[in-house]
C-alpha cells in the first residue's frame, strides 16, 4: 500500500480527547484504508479512502483513541526541552542568532541549521537526553572548527602560539589558558556568541601567554589588538 498516494482532498475536524480537543487533519486518497498518524509537533493526520464518511472516520479515531493518547503523550516528553542556554525548547541560539527548532522522527539523529531555522531529525525512540547530547555534539564540532580557523589567525597576527586547545562545557568561565603547559580551553557556549566573541577569548587567552594575569599592561595588549574588546565584553554577558 502506497501511503503516499496523492491527496485529493483534505480537511480539519477536531476530536474530543476527553481532556482536550484535537484538530485532526483529514486527507482523502485512493487507498482502501484508514491510517492515522502523529507527525512531529503532535499533528495528527488521518489518511482514509476518497469515499469514507465523518462518522466512519470518528468511529476509527475512537477506536484507537488509546494508541493516540499514548503517542501524542510521548511526543510531548520526548520534545527537546531547555537543558542549556544554547538549546530551548524551540531555538537553537548559533553565532549570535536563534534558529527555530523543528523535530521530525527518523531513523537517523541529523541536525541542520539554516536561516529559516534549524531541523533535529531521531530517533522516535529516542530520549530527550540522547537528543540533547547529539546537539551538544554538533555544536561543539561547529566550534571545533571555527577554533582551528580563528586560533590560527590570531597566533598569526599576535606571534604567540596556543599548543593545543580544547572546547569544554564550563560552567562560569568562557575560556582559560594554562601558561604552563600553553593549552587554551574554550567554552561551549561560545558557539551561542556573536563570532566576535569567539576572536575575543582568543586574543584575551593567547595575551595571557605574555601576561598570566588581568594586570594593565595585560588588557593594554588585549587592546592593542582587539581595540573593541570592552565591548565585546559587553554583549557577551547577555548570553
Ligand atoms: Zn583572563
Amino acid at each position: 500500500m502506497n501511503h503516499r498516494t496523492r491527496v485529493l482532498n483534505s480537511e480539519t475536524l477536531q476530536f474530543d480527547l476527553g481532556a482536550q480537543t484535537i484538530p485532526v487533519i483529514v486527507e482523502r486518497k485512493r487507498i482502501r484504508h484508514i491510517y492515522l498518524y502523529v507527525k512531529s509537533a503532535g499533528r495528527v493526520v488521518i489518511s482514509a479512502p476518497v469515499g469514507s464518511t465523518e462518522e466512519e472516520i470518528r468511529r476509527f479515531l475512537t477506536e484507537k483513541r488509546g494508541w493516540l493518547e499514548k503517542n501524542l503523550r510521548n511526543m510531548r516528553e520526548q520534545t527537546p526541552k531547555e537543558a542549556e542556554s544554547y538549546i530551548t525548547e524551540e531555538r537553537i541560539l548559533l553565532w549570535g542568532e536563534a534558529h527555530p527548532l523543528t523535530y521530525l522522527p527518523d531513523k537517523r539523529f541529523s541536525l541542520s541549521v539554516r536561516e529559516q531555522g534549524a531541523v533535529l531529525t531521531a530517533p522516535p525512540d529516542s530520549s530527550r537526553k540522547a537528543r540533547e547530547d547529539f546537539i551538544k555534539k554538533q555544536l561543539r564540532m561547529r566550534l571545533h572548527r571555527a577554533v582551528a580557523i580563528r586560533l590560527p589567525f590570531w597566533e598569526g597576527q599576535m606571534r604567540l602560539h596556543a599548543r593545543a586547545f580544547t572546547i569544554r562545557d564550563m560552567k562560569s568561565r568562557w575560556g582559560s589558558c594554562n601558561t604552563g603547559t600553553g593549552k587554551i580551553t574554550f567554552h561551549l557556549q561560545l558557539i551561542s556568541m556573536p563570532p566576535e566573541c569567539l576572536d575575543y577569548v582568543i586574543v584575551h587567552e593567547l595575551s595571557h601567554l605574555v601576561y598570566p594575569n588581568h594586570s594593565p599592561a595585560f588588557w593594554a595588549h588585549v587592546a592593542a589588538f582587539l581595540p573593541a574588546y570592552k565591548e565585546i565584553r559587553k554583549r557577551m554577558k547577555d548570553y
